[in-house]
């Protein structure tokens, strides 16, 4: 019987401990393994920079849920791309988006100062900008969809027919799409990463990242190399992330639900210029979208305020929405993004950025609306 994926993550893939039959995983936090009589690892484990058991079952659900032969947990979103990114040498051509997550972007800028990898950026708003800029030299091509904190929305199976064409590899940053609505790697992408800090754990109490990969060469490469770097998730935080996991479509769809019903009601609020969500029709992704989200558009959401000044005012004065970054959690956050990204940002400065929760949305529509005014 083919299962749902639904079910296959509600169950941690009908993980049953063969030790004492408890369906919970159990948390293994030796960071080292006895050997049997012949000298042999007794399983596959040595020492706990190369993963237990724990961090094993995870990695088998995230791949089983990205539909990947093989996955990699890492300590942050961050670990797992410095992590990827040594796989690029000096000469090779890495290509990203000109708005994205800002750290993505200064690792890149860091490699090209200081390691001589050519960088080049695309414009998200102009997706074929993309293909346009890719060069023979080309290794990796790094594409965010929905574009945080735009969320525009870039065709991954047409990017990955370009990139084929010149051998380059792509890696979809997929944290705004987890693996209940997008399937990049089915989509024709090489790689595909979450920081599971969102919505894969959901309830901002843990930070980690996945990679999963099409090549289980390259997963093999990354595994050598997060070895090497010390960038594997801890057990503990990989426990939590198989917790989260288990609730992950259940969230998302809820979240998605609350956010499409904002989105609806703010658009064309006298105090809102513009609402930015690919669930609504007018938005310009909004048929790539519903063909790649199949799960739902997802919580997050922007608001193109009137002024900066109104924008600066709203995050001061929402009481449910809390004022802080990162997003995918269960409560509902709220952030004036420009402030936190600096003044090198593309990003507009009346924009708000909401990563929408599971709350009743009436509570979350009539706190944004006090605080608009
Ligand atoms: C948060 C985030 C990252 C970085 O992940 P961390 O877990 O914070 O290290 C990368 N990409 C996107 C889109 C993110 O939102």
């Amino acid at each position: 019987m083919k299962l749902h994926p639904a079910t296959r993550a509600a169950q941690a893939l009908h993980h049953i401990d063969n030790k004492t039959g408890g369906v919970s995983p159990a948390l293994e936090l030796s960071s080292t393994f006895a050997r049997d009589g012949d000298y042999q690892p007794r399983q596959s484990y040595i020492y706990g920079r190369d993963g237990g058991s724990t961090v094993k079952l995870l990695e088998a659900l995230v791949a089983d849920l990205d539909e990947a032969p093989a996955a990699l947990a890492f300590s942050s979103g961050m670990a797992a791309i410095t992590t990827l990114f040594e796989i690029l040498k000096a000469g090779d051509h890495l290509l990203l988006s000109r708005v994205m997550y800002h750290g993505t972007l200064n690792w890149a800028r860091h490699l090209a100062e200081n390691r001589g990898v050519t960088l080049d950026l695309f414009d998200p708003a102009r997706p074929e900008t993309l293909a346009e800029a890719l060069t023979p030299q080309t290794r990796l091509v790094w594409l965010e969809t929905p574009v945080n904190p735009t969320w525009d929305v870039l065709d991954i199976a047409t990017a990955a027919a370009a990139c084929r064409n010149v051998g380059a590899r792509l890696a979809v940053d997929s944290t705004a799409a987890p693996p209940c609505t997008t399937q990049p790697l089915t989509l024709g992408a090489d790689i595909v990463f979450h920081s599971a800090t969102k919505y894969m754990g959901g309830h901002s109490d843990l930070v980690a990242g996945t990679l999963a990969f099409r090549e289980p060469a390259l997963a093999e490469r990354l595994t050598g190399l997060r070895s090497l770097r010390g960038t594997i998730i801890a057990p503990f935080d990989a426990w939590l992330l198989i917790r989260g996991l288990r609730t992950l479509f259940l969230r998302f769809e809820r979240a998605s639900t609350n956010a499409l019903t904002i989105a609806k009601h703010f658009d064309g609020h006298p105090k809102v210029a513009k609402v930015l969500y690919p669930g609504l029709p007018a938005h310009p992704g909004h048929e790539v979208a519903k063909a790649q989200m199949t799960g739902g558009f997802g919580g997050m959401l922007s608001l193109l305020m009137d002024s900066e000044e109104t924008a600066a005012r709203v995050v001061r004065t929402t009481r449910l929405w809390l004022p802080a970054t990162s997003l995918g959690g269960v409560e509902s956050l709220i952030e004036h993004r420009k402030p936190i990204e600096g003044p090198q940002s593309e990003v507009a400065p009346e924009l708000l950025r909401l990563s929408t929760g599971i709350e009743d949305v009436g509570d979350l529509m009539e706190d944004l609306a006090q605080a608009i005014g």
